[in-house]
């Protein structure tokens, strides 16, 4: 399937045609009550293509939170800083236990498994944090220039919400730093990865911040971010992690690079095509959007284009 053979407007409608039944079905995430108040309903979902154009249906254009969607951005910073940087910090493994678990800190002395569980988003905040100053501040600029809109902002009522019902996260990082594996004071490094989780953004805006991983590293002003390298890691790893612990089922069925986050958003990544994010808040047991799977399901059905 060639590019110019497709579309994409139309390739929109009819995904959000078919998905429509599941839209509502699940939960909304309700761990912090500020995401517990999200309609139900809502679904939208956008495409960036390589070469800058978007396309979108539904409630593309509306905010949501980035939630874990925001760890793809803090890791692509941390290796655009320093590619050695996760050595010996933070494992390249799917977990297979939830996103929020402490299990395994133990059994591998505070190494996370991936960069994409939250103990590992932590770790990648805390050296994000040490080479830059400001880890939120950075993945908020980051995501600023690349959508080009400067409006994004952090949600301050999520990001309260999320420290004031941080007890578990902070557990996460006080265990690793009990094995040296956080350099700043937790609470520096625990408040920067709440508020880089609770970035507002919209599916359109995030598809367009996402490109560089489709062009294979280079950003929307036509600088590079990620060596080549860089950026296949960055997409393997949310191949292998990015749905948490339904990460094998998320590529049996989309075979695509994506990442959920619990704010009922998705981002994923067609390597030299595309990028897009779809977002419907209601969630299946494992916290990922059940209309948002369904639509990259019908998505890569429809083009042909998983990475297989
Ligand atoms: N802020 C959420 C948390 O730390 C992010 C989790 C997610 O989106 N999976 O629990």
């Amino acid at each position: 399937v060639s590019v110019d053979d497709i579309a994409y407007d139309a390739l929109l409608e009819w995904i959000a045609d078919e998905v429509a039944p599941y839209v509502g079905d699940g939960r909304v995430a309700d761990y912090i009550p500020a995401l517990a108040q999200v309609p139900p309903d809502r679904f939208g979902m956008a495409l960036a293509t390589v070469d800058g154009h978007l396309y979108g249906v539904g409630d593309f254009r509306e905010r949501f939170s980035l939630q874990s969607i925001s760890k793809v951005f803090t890791l692509a910073l941390v290796m655009a800083g320093d590619a050695g940087a996760l050595r010996g910090r933070v494992g390249v493994e799917p977990s297979g236990n939830a996103f929020n678990s402490l299990i395994q800190l133990e059994y591998e002395r505070g190494i996370p498994r991936n960069p994409f569980i939250n103990a590992g988003a932590l770790v990648v905040t805390d050296i994000l944090q040490s080479q830059t100053g400001d880890a939120a501040g950075t993945v908020l600029d980051f995501l600023r220039t690349e959508s080009d809109d400067h409006t994004i902002t952090i949600d301050g009522a999520v990001a309260a919400s999320e420290a004031e019902h941080g007890d578990l996260n902070l557990a996460l990082a006080h265990f690793m730093a009990a094995y040296g594996n956080i350099e700043n004071p937790v609470d520096l490094t625990a408040e920067h990865y709440f508020r880089h989780c609770s970035i507002a953004m919209s599916c359109a805006e995030t598809a367009m911040a996402a490109l560089f991983l489709a062009r294979h590293g280079v950003r929307t002003g036509g600088t590079r971010l990620l060596p080549v390298l860089g950026a296949k890691r960055v997409n393997a790893l949310m191949m292998t992690c990015g749905a948490y612990d339904a990460a094998g089922d998320f590529a049996f069925r989309v075979g695509l690079p994506g990442k959920s986050g619990v704010g009922g958003g998705i981002l994923a990544v067609v390597p030299g095509r595309a990028a897009l994010c779809v977002w419907s808040p209601a969630l299946d047991p494992h916290g990922n959007s059940v209309a948002g799977v369904e639509a990259l399901d019908r998505f890569s059905a429809a083009t042909g284009w998983s990475v297989f």
